[in-house]
């Protein structure tokens, strides 16, 4: 069989007109903003004429600990959001915008695959309609202010040890993690100790992501903090004045993307967060607008499901007042391998004994949906070209048995045809209406046991760690009086402990807890557990090497 790439499969593919998919969910042309044919941004105003509208149903596509290639949330989201379509629901899809560290990297784009895509696959995965440019740009902008401020003389009495504040581009690039800048004398600015994030997990990302509209971005803006006084107190993006020309640079950035699946269903790309350094998940603007205008929304959560999807629900759900009807958690034969102790490279052979060995990790993360969460869930098994059959069933048996509902999807290789199964048990699970989500946490606990209830409930550690300089932090936090805000694991996304070399569900180990660190404007609490970086390397051979263009301007090797 002839396997066609992801964007063959995409650049034969004829879109519709970005105002033919507006008017599947009744979108009023006037609120259209057209980048070119294909994308448009949709004016938020839209939100007077849709607040009295009852929601849709929310549903929630996680994954177990997945590979380094991913294991299929994106292309299951967007087949799930065409099998709705397809046995006749009206879904509409939610999801992230692909960075640009990841496409240059080891993983490569992320706006599905197979017959499950949203395109343009290349400009979503490329410069799309600006979104990451302007955030980097406003977090630069409060950057380079902030500098300005120290060398005019200070009045801030910011002492310059302990800036919090980081520049950020949107690139896997390691060599700007620790960096000296101001060097070159008194009038080239003073010279410190500085560095760059991805721009992903900037805070920038995480405030645009759960703004309500321009007045809540403003003020979400306002309360970031960018370092503290040689006598400790906390200087905000407010004393310096800087909020307002932010949120002019990110006034376009907070319009939700309108774009299509291969099979024409509407799709939402908005916002990017990753979910192992930051909350990982799509706007909340775009999700509450999909959920108005169909009556299915179907949307991602970065990573496992420890990472993502605990955040999704601690998190955006909580301060956004939403409440899932369903989850769907991707599981796929060879992370079920990877799990049960085969070597990366022996993955696309079939070992029945190694796939029930990983089962327990996959079994880990329903439990923790259906008992943490209390939340209908199902296990979608993305079957990929290698699996075979036996394995294939060998998984849906265990699951049956175990009383865990699941369905195999083939979206990737048949669209929305192949997501029929998935989309009518998820059908079944929204309409059953049983639902008594609950949160992993209470906000009013103190932040040790906001820790350890995620560490222990979710990722079952036997206890948490903080080192003394955590121990330091976690004081100092619950001084300054952001003790009830919800907390922000980054950790590996390669493992339940914050060691990626764990595989499966293991036991017996403690999370250690390295840094704790305020996002004021977003709202929660950065906890920064093991070794897990805020700005990514390439790898030996990154994708780029393989990415080019013609001179007709037609796009090759991106995956
Ligand atoms: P995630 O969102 O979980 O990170 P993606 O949906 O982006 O994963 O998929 C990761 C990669 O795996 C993509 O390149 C995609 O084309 C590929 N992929 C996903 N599902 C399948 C499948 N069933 N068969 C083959 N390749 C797949
Ligand atoms: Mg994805």
């Amino acid at each position: 069989m002839e396997i066609k790439s992801d964007i063959e499969i995409a650049q034969a593919t004829k879109m519709d007109h970005v105002t033919e998919i507006a008017k599947k969910v009744s979108i009023d042309p006037k609120y259209i903003e057209q980048y070119g044919n294909y994308k448009a941004k949709i004016d938020l105003n839209i939100w007077n004429d849709l607040k009295d509208k009852p929601n849709g149903k929310l549903v929630l596509v996680t994954a177990i600990t997945p590979t380094p290639a991913g294991e299929g949330k994106t292309t299951t989201t967007v087949g799930l959001g065409d099998g709705l379509r397809y046995i006749g629901k009206k879904s509409v899809v939610a999801l992230r915008e692909p960075s640009l560290g990841p496409v240059f990297g080891v993983k490569g784009g992320a706006a599905g695959g197979g017959y499950a895509q949203v395109v343009p696959m290349e400009d979503i995965n490329l410069h799309f309609t600006g979104d990451m440019h302007a955030i980097g740009a406003a977090n630069n902008l409060l950057a380079a202010m902030l500098d300005n401020h120290i060398w005019q003389g200070n009045a801030l009495n910011i002492d310059p040890r302990r800036i919090t504040w980081r520049r950020c581009v949107d690139m896997n690039d390691r060599q700007l993690r620790n960096i000296a800048d101001g060097l070159g004398g008194r009038t080239n600015g003073f010279p410190r100790e500085d560095g760059y994030d991805i721009t992903v997990a900037s805070e920038i990302m995480a405030v645009l992501c759960l703004s309500s509209d321009i007045t809540d971005l403003k003020a979400r803006l306002a309360r970031i903090i960018v370092g503290y006084t040689y006598d400790e107190k906390p200087v905000t993006c407010g004393d310096l004045k800087a909020q307002g020309a932010m949120a002019a640079l990110l006034k376009d950035a907070l319009k939700p993307n309108l774009v299509q699946t291969l099979e024409h269903t509407p799709a939402f790309i908005h916002g990017g967060p990753f979910a192992n350094i930051a909350h990982g998940c799509n706007s909340v603007t775009a999700t509450k607008l999909a959920l108005k205008l169909g009556d299915y929304c179907v949307t991602e959560a970065g990573f496992g499901a420890d990472l993502g999807a605990e955040k999704f629900l601690d998190i955006k759900c909580r301060m956004a007042g939403l409440k899932p009807s369903a989850v769907v958690i991707v599981a796929t034969v060879r992370a079920l391998k990877m799990h049960g102790g085969v070597p990366k490279t022996e993955l696309n052979t079939e070992n029945l004994e190694a796939l029930e060995k990983g089962l327990p990790n996959l079994l880990q993360h329903v439990e923790n949906i259906t008992k943490v969460f209390k939340l209908p869930a199902v296990v979608a098994i993305n079957a990929f070209p290698f699996d075979t059959k036996a394995e294939l069933d060998l998984v849906e048996k265990r699951c049956n048995e175990l009383g865990v509902n699941v369905a195999l999807s083939e979206v990737w290789a048949k669209g929305g045809a192949g997501g029929e199964a998935l989309a009518k048990e998820v059908v079944r699970l929204c309409e059953s209406g049983e639902n008594n989500f609950e949160f992993s946490y209470d906000l009013n606990l103190p932040i040790k046991e906001k820790l350890e209830a995620i560490s222990k409930k979710i990722y079952h550690a036997d206890s948490v760690e903080l080192v003394a300089n955590a121990v330091k932090q976690c004081k100092q936090l619950e001084d300054l009086g952001f003790g009830n805000v919800p907390i922000c694991m980054a950790k590996t996304q390669y493992s339940f402990s914050d060691d990626p070399a764990k595989l499966g569900a293991p036991k017996n180990f403690k999370v250690t807890v390295r840094n704790l660190k305020i996002s004021a404007g977003a709202g929660f609490i950065v906890a920064l557990t093991g070794d897990v970086m805020t700005m990514p390397g390439l790898p030996k051979v990154p994708s780029a090497e393989k990415i080019d263009v013609d001179a007709s301007g037609k796009i090759s090797g991106l995956f």
